[in-house]
């Protein structure tokens, strides 16, 4: 059992990294990951990363370098780049920052001055931390104005998005999140932005993936800026990207740098542009659209057992559960679940009468067990599991959860993952 590509050089210099390592590529092998910003590359993602492209410098962009030797990182970035705009249809993609956080941040860089007015989904309603929240750089540098959901239907309020862009005239409009479990609506945030002249940014990454692979609607001929990280539902390495129109191409660039980063990691560029590869295929459609009809599944499956979910169910990958009728909160649910070998995350819910770091919700998502073969017909035994373990933690019930551990082991024998030969 071990690590795929195999780990020779790390076992024989530093064993203890190496054995980490394994643990970790067992880990992922033996459990249900339902960790809704989760997913497994493929062998060659995974391998584009572990090249000698992290040695080399880049600062700038393709042609126009501040170090030399760009003969071969100068044809990888222009691919990563081509591909970024035939999948999602945009005239320009900037596919350097380092991960989603930074995406953000140029987007402010590029679009606002600190202080300006920004408005963006509330955390607790599932926004992210940088559509400014207050303990966010985002929040501190930048005046947040946030909006949420209603509480009858745990869908965005946008009659309040409305009234507050009329009342406060942001400078930026930030749609998307990483808690909602419902389709968003690009052209009605659209309607707003151009009402109060505020650039929509659409951050799309967590749905990436969907609206790659057609199974969510696309935010491109709505928001002229779009940020979206390359590791959720787009199965792509640990990165993000900027897509945006022709008019906002430059402030975008300029952003990312010199304004914001230095050299861009170029093993992570090789990875993004071999996932944007496979998303462009045929089959990244079918596995858009089956990532979909799994979390509908296990939506149905857990509303059956009498799981009460925000908005009462799901248009994409994504489930949030809240336990309040339940006598365990979100926390100790995910922490039995981790034990009965199913990972998720505990999750505020819209309206959260408990506190953030012990909320009553848990948040799941089906990227993850899609890519490794589990299809709509497995997803009743999954929420039989969850409930089994959810029961067990209510009763303290620790025997059960091993007893759970074993039988999913022995259930996902016959799901292989990349990176990891059993
Ligand atoms: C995950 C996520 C991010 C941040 O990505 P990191 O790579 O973790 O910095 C930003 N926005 C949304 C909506 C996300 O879900």
């Amino acid at each position: 059992m071990t690590h795929q590509p195999a780990l020779s050089a790390l076992v024989a210099k530093d064993p203890r990294i190496a054995e980490l390592v394994e643990d970790e590529a067992r880990r992922q092998h033996d459990k249900i990951r339902l960790i809704a910003s989760e997913n497994y590359v493929s062998q060659a993602v995974l391998e584009a990363t572990g090249t000698v492209l992290t040695n080399k410098y880049s600062e700038g962009y393709a042609g126009r370098r501040y170090y030399e030797g760009q003969q071969f990182v100068d044809p990888i970035e222009t691919l990563a780049i081509e591909r970024a705009k035939a999948v999602f249809g945009t005239e320009h993609a900037n596919v350097q920052p380092y991960s989603g956080s930074p995406a953000n941040l140029a987007a402010y860089l590029a679009f606002a001055r600190p202080g300006d007015t920004v408005l963006g989904m509330a955390l607790p309603d599932g926004g992210h931390l940088t559509h400014g929240w207050g303990v966010s750089a985002t929040g501190k540098w930048f005046n947040p104005v946030r909006y949420g959901v209603r509480e009858e239907t745990g869908r965005v309020d946008f009659d309040q998005v409305r009234d507050l862009a009329l009342e406060h005239r942001p400078k930026l409009i930030f749609c998307g999140g990483t808690a909602i479990p419902r389709t968003i609506d690009f052209p009605k945030f659209a309607e707003i932005a151009r009402e109060v002249d505020a650039v929509l940014v659409a951050d799309i990454a967590h749905i990436a993936g969907l609206v790659a692979g057609g199974a969510h609607p696309s935010p491109v001929g709505h928001a002229p800026v779009i940020t979206t990280t390359t590791h959720k539902t787009l199965r792509g390495p640990r990165g993000a990207m900027i897509l945006s129109d022709a008019e906002h191409a430059k402030a975008v660039d300029k952003a990312v740098f010199p304004g914001l980063q230095g050299g861009p990691h170029n093993h992570t560029t090789a990875a993004i542009a071999v996932a944007l590869g496979e998303a462009q295929q045929p089959s990244f459609a079918e596995y858009a659209h089956a990532v979909v009809a799994n979390a509908k599944a296990l939506a149905a499956a857990l509303i059956e057992r009498g799981y009460d979910l925000v908005s009462g169910g799901t248009d994409n990958h994504l489930l949030l559960i809240d336990l309040t009728g339940k006598a365990v909160a979100g926390k100790p649910a995910a922490q039995a679940l981790d034990r009965a070998g199913i990972e998720l995350n505990h999750n505020t819910v819209p309206f959260d009468p408990r506190k953030p770091f012990d909320p009553s919700g848990i948040r799941l998502g089906t990227s993850a067990i899609t890519t490794r073969g589990l299809r709509p017909e497995h997803q009743p035994q999954v929420a039989a599991w969850i409930d089994r373990t959810v029961t067990a933690a209510a009763t303290q019930s620790e025997g059960a959860l091993d007893m759970i551990a074993d039988e999913i082991r022995e259930f996902l024998t016959p799901f292989p993952i990349p990176g990891y030969s059993a």
